[in-house]
């Protein structure tokens, strides 16, 4: 249930309402919020002098549920607007941060592309400890470094709590990935930060889960919340992961927060990589990530479903038309 405090409510009683009848206190679009459990239907009598509008609900989506707020909220970003209906916002860059070198190059083909964000992990939520996991804070430094130099906006995720102030403090955008969708000690952090937060849906979430997750970061006072499609696992093996297309129209249908897509995690091969970045983006999603990198076949992670710069530029190009067709622009 979410009672919308009247006009003028101070901070400071919205606070103490919110502790008195043990709701969660959010500051949304002008009003304080008190947000409680979806099973709570009737508001304490108590409240009365002090709301101007109840909402039930019948499950947790509540903050994010287009039944709450109808236009989406849109997250801008320096100049990337996500939700705006209007742009198709490209995150690219290697799956992990490998050198300078390596980052160098491919920061200077997005600029090339005219796209203002790279996207690229330091800390790598790997499925084997045997296996490269990222440079750590060297990485997060390298894609400072490029921020500077690049003007780019950073996205970069967060595996577990041990780097989580490190990663808000980098990243312009807080990737939370799918083997973390369910840490709620992330969840919640991110909630008490101002950056944007991408969730990615877990391989075994439903959405319901999904837009719980992203309830934890909202009601803990951060709205600037995206979520990503990036395949979920299904009977098939041929593929790395099956995209639910179905599952972003019922996104964009239920849910106010802007929906991005990654293809190149669900497809597990680049070969596909590009027909499918071509499919999202005629479903008029906010945003897409896409993983590029200079010598894809000796990436240290992802090397698979890489694309080489070429194979991205000629994928890029052929966006424009497919996006104009839907009345977005790719930026
Ligand atoms: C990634 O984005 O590089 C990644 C590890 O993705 P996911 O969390 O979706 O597996
Ligand atoms: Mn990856």
């Amino acid at each position: 249930m979410i009672l919308q405090l009247k006009p003028g409510t101070s901070e400071q009683l919205a606070h103490e309402l919110a502790e008195r009848f043990s709701a969660f206190c959010v500051f949304d679009g002008g009003h304080f919020l008190l947000v409680t459990s979806s099973s709570q239907h009737q508001a304490d009598p108590e409240t009365e002098p002090y709301v101007e509008r109840i909402q039930t609900f019948t499950d947790d989506m509540q903050l994010s549920s287009r039944s709450w707020q109808k236009p989406t909220r849109e997250v801008i970003v320096g100049n990337s607007h996500f939700g705006n209906g209007k742009t198709t916002v490209v995150m690219a860059g290697p799956c992990s941060v490998e050198s300078e070198h390596q980052i160098r190059e491919i920061s200077g083909m997005l600029v090339e592309q005219g796209l203002g964000t790279l996207r690229a992990g330091a800390f790598k939520p790997r499925t084997s400890p045997y296996t490269f996991q990222g440079l750590g804070k060297k990485g997060l430094e390298l894609l400072l470094k490029m921020k500077q130099e690049f003007g780019l906006n950073i996205i970069t995720e967060v595996r577990d709590s041990t780097h989580i102030e490190e990663v808000i403090e980098a990243a312009d955008i807080v990737q939370i990935g799918a083997k973390a969708m369910y840490d709620q000690g992330i969840l919640r952090r991110c909630g008490k930060s101002d950056k944007a937060v991408m969730i990615k849906r877990g391989f075994g979430s439903t959405l319901q889960e999904l837009v719980q997750a992203a309830e934890f970061v909202m009601s803990a006072g951060n709205l600037r919340v995206l979520l990503c499609e990036r395949g979920i696992r299904t009977f098939e093996t041929k593929t790395r992961f099956t995209l639910d297309l179905c599952g972003v129209a019922w996104l964009k249908e239920k849910c106010n927060l802007p929906v991005i897509l990654d293809p190149s995690h669900a497809m597990g091969y680049a070969y596909g990589v590009p027909d499918l970045t071509r499919a999202c983006t005629a479903m008029g999603v906010d945003g897409l990530l896409i993983e590029v990198h200079p010598d894809p076949a000796n990436a240290l992670s992802d090397a698979s479903q890489q694309l080489t710069p070429q194979q991205f530029r000629d994928l890029v190009a052929s966006l424009q038309p497919i996006a104009q067709a839907v009345g977005r622009k790719i930026s």
